[in-house]
């Protein structure tokens, strides 16, 4: 049985605001914002606040590798609350109307509520997010709405103990996730979507067992495709599940339609159950890659302005800043950065025989997936 398309939801208009590039999408900053290269406007910021993390997950920060002696950054090399804000309110300014902070594990970054509240006061701030692995929320999540976080992305790769702890480095409990997830919807963190990494030989058998325990809680489950973020995760094509595959294995018993996207340039493919029973999203970005809507912009916990996940670097924002440069030009540097990004690494991997050589790529820990 086919999956037909519904006429739901806004579509891409095409207008040039929709962050798309579009017919004319000039570069650099015009009315609608700041454009990179290829007409893309800057709609996101991530914020890393920590390069640390509790869990020690084998595709992001594997613990072989992030052992009980690993050096994270000295404190000094993070960038303080007062530094993250002073260039959030300058990439806000630019257009970034959509704030994420994220890791490492943003939750073990002391005093988190205040940097929250600092972010949540800037004017043209529209949407302000965290992601997180959960086991943390049950003593936060109450705090951080306070103080005016409005929703969460946890990750729940698998509700089977030992499956999970193989993908979380022997780090927490799937039930430890679940009381984070329950902490966030009383907290009104919502809507909460769950994040779940699928990879071949690992947890493909969880997606249907996912799927049910999600189904009719009003929460999004989003699986995404394995893939070669950093250099130390042994990715490998053969171990991708295709979104394909993924809707497949679910429609099977869970039938599904697929819906459109709520704004251009969103990254899930959206499909809701035919029985109205709630939504699950996809992430494919080796199979359907979405480079051309892109439109976020990282700063790592050190102050580096990264443009893509797959970036070889970023641009020192904190050496400027520290070195006491206006916001002038600090400006400058952002939008001249900005302006010249031409990446669309996921494009480019379909279009060759394979991921960049490794040692190629920033470590996902330090910006944020
Ligand atoms: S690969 Fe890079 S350019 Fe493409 S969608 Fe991901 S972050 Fe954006």
């Amino acid at each position: 049985m086919g999956i037909r398309r519904l006429s739901g939801g806004p579509t891409d208009s095409g207008r040039p605001t929709d962050g798309v590039a579009g017919p004319g999408g000039a570069v650099g900053a015009g009315p609608a914002g700041l454009r990179d290269a290829r007409g893309r406007l800057l709609r996101d910021l991530r914020l890393s606040v920590t390069d640390r993390c509790n869990f020690r997950c084998p595709y992001c920060m594997p613990a072989e590798v992030f052992g009980e002696n690993y050096r994270f950054l000295p404190r000094k090399d993070i960038l303080r609350f007062e530094e993250i804000l002073r260039l959030a309110r300058l990439f806000v300014g630019l257009g970034a109307e959509k704030l994420r902070i994220t890791g490492g594990e943003p939750l073990v970054r002391a005093d988190l509520p205040a940097l929250v509240a600092s972010l949540a006061a800037i004017p043209g701030v529209r949407d302000l997010a965290l992601t997180t692995n959960a086991v943390l929320l049950p003593d936060q999540a109450e705090r951080l709405a306070e103080a005016g976080l409005q929703r969460v992305t946890t990750s729940l790769d698998s509700l089977r103990p030992e499956v999970f702890a193989r993908m979380s480095g022997g780090r927490g409990q799937p039930d430890q996730v679940l009381a984070g997830i329950a902490a966030a919807e009383r907290a009104g963190l919502t809507p909460l979507k769950v994040n779940c990494v699928v990879q071949r030989g690992v947890n493909e058998d969880d997606l249907l067992p996912l799927a049910r325990h999600f189904r009719g809680s009003g929460h999004i489950l989003r699986f995404i495709e394995f893939m070669d973020v950093g250099t130390m995760n042994g990715w490998a094509l053969d171990e991708v599940v295709p979104a394909r595959e993924i809707v497949d294995r679910i429609d099977a018993e869970l039938p599904l339609e697929p819906v459109d996207p709520n704004y251009a340039g969103e990254v899930a493919r959206r499909y809701r159950y035919r029985d109205g029973s709630g939504e699950i999203g996809v992430i494919a970005s080796v199979t359907q890659p979405f480079c051309g809507g892109c439109t976020r912009a990282r700063l790592s916990a050190e102050g580096e302005l990264v443009t893509c996940l797959f970036a070889k670097g970023g641009r020192d924002l904190k050496t400027p800043l520290r070195d006491g440069l206006s916001d002038e030009t600090l400006l400058k540097i952002i939008t001249g950065t900005w302006s010249a990004r031409t990446d669309r690494y996921s494009e480019e991997r379909s279009e060759r025989t394979g991921p960049r050589k490794a040692g190629e790529r920033i470590e996902m820990y330090r910006i944020g997936g």
